[in-house]
């Protein structure tokens, strides 16, 4: 971690803040600080803006090739260094060390899918149905881009916007979550080690989203926003990109329904269970938010996740055989407590965890809610930490529209051994994407991403790089 470069990243140079400004990162786990970073203001993000820019021409320019190979040398690199990074990215963010080698694995991968779609970005063309015109089809790198990150994936949201950005032949500004800028600032030195051109790849890190990002966005240099957060900062940047017309991909909040019909395999719904909350201490936009259980199987559904609930190792995600590490930072955990408080109000019963340790940390247990009232806060907000919970149901037509009552639609999980029930449901969820009979659904090869108020467009699989392409139709007589 010595190593670490902790100064901003533009046009190829490691730079401080204009300003001279820093900020803390702190372990989740202790409270304490382990490093100070840049902390990047309106001058330094027009800096960087202006490195993306000049950088652009050139690097649409270069060969799919060229490009593609850049990103299989990072993808290397970055699967050489799993150890050193899923370190770094547990001091930040607090997750235990096996979840971050997960996570290096599946950000590294994300470079080797967009290292082989670089090269297959194809056009088109044909003659026109009057026969007078040939067209033909190219696609362009859509332009400079935005990409914004939250903390929750600090190395994995990264590589996800990178790697097609890179692909696509777009240069790029990267403003990580001011709580894990650590993770990106070490992605930048790998991708410089790899090749990467000045200016193509720039980082600022900064408590002052705002005023760093705004300017860019109604700017009118900056092409295309990426962004992956909540649901209100998203709607806020969708405000500001409308003024100069700037492209946008969102993925935002979600607020998952669990389905448990009475004809699953309750093995495989306690382990897509203990997946889909579980995965990330819970801090996932594709956690399970609400679990509905058949009422036929839901006290032994309860019981039996309650039970590997309460087996779980709480600690320091550093610590051998910790499973739950502490949440990103007090506001995080309180917020957990404060929507469990709420829920046991209104008659929830605790079967495991639900009250937070004293000491340093932000730690909280993980919590099995049953007999939740509809009408609690959990409901319809995002958990955000290791807390099932259990509602119940009597019929399918039911379920679905109780699972669909929600403005979000990111994922939504399904259990049931029957095969026309299972394609049945899927189908009228309003979801982007469904785990049957799986806690698990993410994927660099498969296309992510949500509807209604959970997002626009799709990150990964064949369509990711799409979001960063624009068609140029070029007109041509047949003589
Ligand atoms: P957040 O508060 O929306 O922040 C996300 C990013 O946006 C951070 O870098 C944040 O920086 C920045 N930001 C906030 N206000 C901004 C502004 N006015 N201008 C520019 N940037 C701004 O979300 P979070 O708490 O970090 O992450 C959790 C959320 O992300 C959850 O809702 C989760 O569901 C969602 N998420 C979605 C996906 C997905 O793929 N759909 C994946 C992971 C997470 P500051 O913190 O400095 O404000």
């Amino acid at each position: 971690m010595t190593d670490t470069p902790t100064q901003l990243f533009i046009g190829g140079s490691w730079l401080d803040a204009a300003d001279g400004a820093t900020m803390p990162v702190d372990d989740p786990a202790t409270g304490e600080i382990i490093a100070r970073v840049a902390d990047a203001g309106a001058k330094d993000a027009r800096l960087a803006e202006d490195a993306a820019v000049q950088a652009q021409e050139e690097w649409a320019r270069t060969a799919p090739r060229a490009r593609s190979e850049i990103l299989r040398r990072a993808y290397e690199i970055i699967l050489e260094r799993t150890d050193e990074l899923a370190h770094l990215m547990t001091a930040e963010m607090g997750k235990p060390l096996t979840e971050a080698r997960g996570e290096v694995a599946y950000a590294a991968e994300f470079f080797r899918w967009f290292s082989e779609e670089a090269v297959r970005i194809d056009g088109g063309g044909g003659i026109l149905p009057d026969g007078r015109n040939r067209m033909l089809l190219s696609r362009r790198p859509v332009g400079p881009c935005l990409l914004i990150t939250p903390w929750n994936f600090p190395l994995a949201m990264g590589t996800r916007k990178i790697g097609p950005a890179i692909a696509a032949g777009c240069t790029m500004i990267l403003k990580p979550a001011p709580q894990t800028p650590l993770s990106s600032l070490a992605l930048a030195a790998i991708l410089k080690e790899a090749g990467l051109p000045d200016g193509v790849l720039n980082v600022v890190t900064t408590s002052r989203a705002g005023e760093v990002c705004e300017p860019l966005l109604r700017g009118g240099r900056i092409r295309k926003l990426s962004f992956t957060g909540s649901t209100n900062v998203g709607r806020l940047l969708l405000a500001q990109s409308a003024e100069a017309v700037v492209r946008t991909s969102m993925e935002l909040g979600g607020n998952a329904p669990f389905v448990v019909f009475e004809d699953a395999d309750l093995d495989k719904a306690v382990d897509g269970a203990m997946l889909a909350k579980m995965r990330n201490m819970g801090e996932a936009c594709t956690a399970a938010n609400r679990f509905f259980v058949h009422h036929s199987v839901a006290e032994e559904f309860g019981r039996r996740l309650a039970e590997r609930m309460g087996a779980l190792v709480v600690g320091p995600g550093t610590q051998d055989g910790v499973d739950v590490g502490p949440l990103i930072d007090r506001t995080g955990r309180a917020k957990v407590e404060e929507l469990v408080a709420d829920a046991v109000e209104r008659g929830a019963q605790v079967l495991v965890g639900g009250r937070a340790p004293e000491g340093p940390g932000c730690f909280y247990p993980p919590t099995v809610l049953t007999d939740v009232d509809s009408g609690s806060r959990l409901m319809d907000t995002e958990i955000f930490g290791p807390v099932a919970a259990i509602l119940t149901f009597d019929d399918e037509d039911e379920v679905i529209r109780r699972a669909n009552d929600t403005p979000w639609g990111l994922v939504g999980y399904v259990f049931t051994e029957g095969l026309d029930r299972a394609l049945r449901v899927s189908e009228r969820l309003e979801v982007g994407m469904v785990g049957l009979n799986t806690g698990l659904v993410s994927n660099p090869a498969a296309p992510f991403g949500g509807v209604k108020q959970s997002g626009l467009g799709r990150e990964g699989g064949r369509v990711g790089i799409d979001e960063f392409l624009e068609y140029q139709y070029l007109a041509v007589p047949v003589r």
